[in-house]
């Protein structure tokens, strides 16, 4: 399998190449130069397998190139160590639960495939591979825990000082060995611009072996299709037609499951769910898309106002707004409406969504309303105790806290602090990374 860039079809790269820039060169997204549809004795016998087991069979026809079937296998070991399970709310309603992870968020599944895929690719290199991350919060803390002990690779967090939640400072600064965090005198933009310019730095290249983690990678793309597989398998029963809504930002995990449906999975619909930075919504229904600056909501991993992923789709439907719309449908929800529905599906289910969730739970109603005949799934991305004080201020009561956040809370935090200043980042980087 090769892959091509979203703004030139015609020039394909390997997959160790589309991992290792993250980015194509013209600043297009890296896709498979075709989508593998699975045989239908794999679709019938789903029932039957692990998430581990499915996913070997659906990343083996994309990676089987560049990665030998004993090291893949691997691969998924080391990615899919916690469950995505499926949780009744509803009649015909169901949560598929993706927090179950070591940083509590979906991010983990695309954070650990891409780290034992970057780690077999040092091994091979026989180099050590440097991971440069900006992160607002929940990106730095998977990748950082996804990247810990693996061997040939080192990780670089800059994050805004004073601008991540105690939690999700503790989740990377607390985790020592191959993991640095760097504690930035600036925004969450100073950080992105410091990691984009050490990239393109020509010094810093000749010394390290530098790459990004960053989420339009499609390493973090391809096991976010998995669990949509693992959905499917668990709701076929039913016989019901199936639709699946997805809390949305930068549309990666939607895309994801767009390409499981062209895989061959028997998904009839899907949902854009969104809070109110509804561009890919707005653009399903006018054929219009208008990307502009993102406002602040309580589900703040979805407040992109330019969604990156959003060329990929268009991509997968060869630029046919059309037939896109005819698989997706989009819907927007405000922040009251999202604690509205944390509110009464605490009352009526006794279950506690995080905002994220309950903006899929939304979608996925609004759908079910005009639709009664299917049955659905909304996918959690991130646990409740992550957005504790929303949760609180929502259902007057306190999500239990995991044992796993707990650990993290106790550890202690070890960063460096460095002004957003490229010249200072660029002389401090090598005695760090010595
Ligand atoms: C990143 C994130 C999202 C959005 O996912 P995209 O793939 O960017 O659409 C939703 N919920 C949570 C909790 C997230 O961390």
């Amino acid at each position: 399998m090769k892959y091509y860039s979203t703004n030139n079809r015609h020039r394909k790269v390997s997959l160790r190449e589309a991992v290792i820039q993250g980015l194509a060169p013209d600043n297009g997204l890296y896709m498979p130069e075709y989508i593998p549809v699975l045989p239908e004795f794999f679709i019938n016998a789903l029932a039957d397998l692990t998430l581990g087991q499915i996913g070997f069979e659906v990343a083996v026809r994309f990676l089987d190139d560049d990665v030998p079937e004993d090291e893949l296998r691997k691969i998924i070991a080391h990615t899919i160590q916690f469950d995505a399970p499926l949780v009744a709310i509803e009649k015909n309603v169901y949560c598929q639960e993706l927090f179950h992870g070591p940083t509590l968020a979906f991010k983990d599944f695309g954070a650990r495939f891409l780290s034992g895929l970057l780690g077999y690719f040092a091994q091979q290199e026989n180099k050590t591979i440097t991971i440069l991350v900006a992160t607002s919060g929940d990106t730095g803390s998977a990748v950082a825990n996804a990247f810990l002990n693996v061997p040939g690779t080192r990780v670089v967090v800059l994050y805004p000082a004073g601008k991540v939640s105690e939690v999700q400072e503790k989740q990377f600064t607390t985790l020592g060995k191959n993991i640095t965090a760097l504690e930035v005198m600036g925004t969450f933009d100073d950080c992105q611009r410091l990691v984009k310019a050490a990239f393109m730095d020509a010094d810093l290249k000749q010394v390290f072996f530098l790459t990004s983690a960053n989420s339009i990678n499609i390493a973090r793309l391809i096991p976010q299709s998995f669990y949509y597989f693992y959905a499917y398998a668990h709701l076929a029963k039913t016989r019901r037609p199936l639709v699946v809504s997805v809390p949305s930002g930068n549309f990666g995990n939607l895309t994801a499951g767009l390409i499981a449906k062209r895989m061959g999975l028997p998904i009839a619909k899907f949902v854009a769910a969104t809070n109110v930075n509804a561009v890919v919504p707005e653009f399903l229904k006018s054929g219009v898309f208008l990307p502009r600056i993102s406002k602040q909501t309580i589900s703040n991993a979805m407040d992109v106002g330019n969604p990156s992923n959003f060329v990929r789709m268009l991509d997968l439907y060869n630029q046919e707004a059309k037939a896109f719309s005819n698989d997706v449908a989009g819907y927007s929800f405000t922040d009251a409406e999202t604690k509205g529905a944390m509110k009464s599906v605490f009352e009526k289910s006794q279950y506690v969504l995080d905002p994220h969730g309950a903006v899929g739970y939304l979608g996925l109603k609004t759908f079910l309303q005009a639709h009664p005949e299917y049955s659905g799934v909304f996918l959690e991305t991130a646990h409740s105790a992550k957005f504790m004080e929303v949760v609180e201020e929502a259902i007057h009561t306190k999500p239990e806290l995991p044992e796993r956040l707990n650990k993290f809370l106790a550890g202690k935090k070890t960063s460096i602090p460095v002004s957003a200043k490229f010249e200072e980042l660029k002389s401090l980087l090598p005695s760090l990374l010595a």
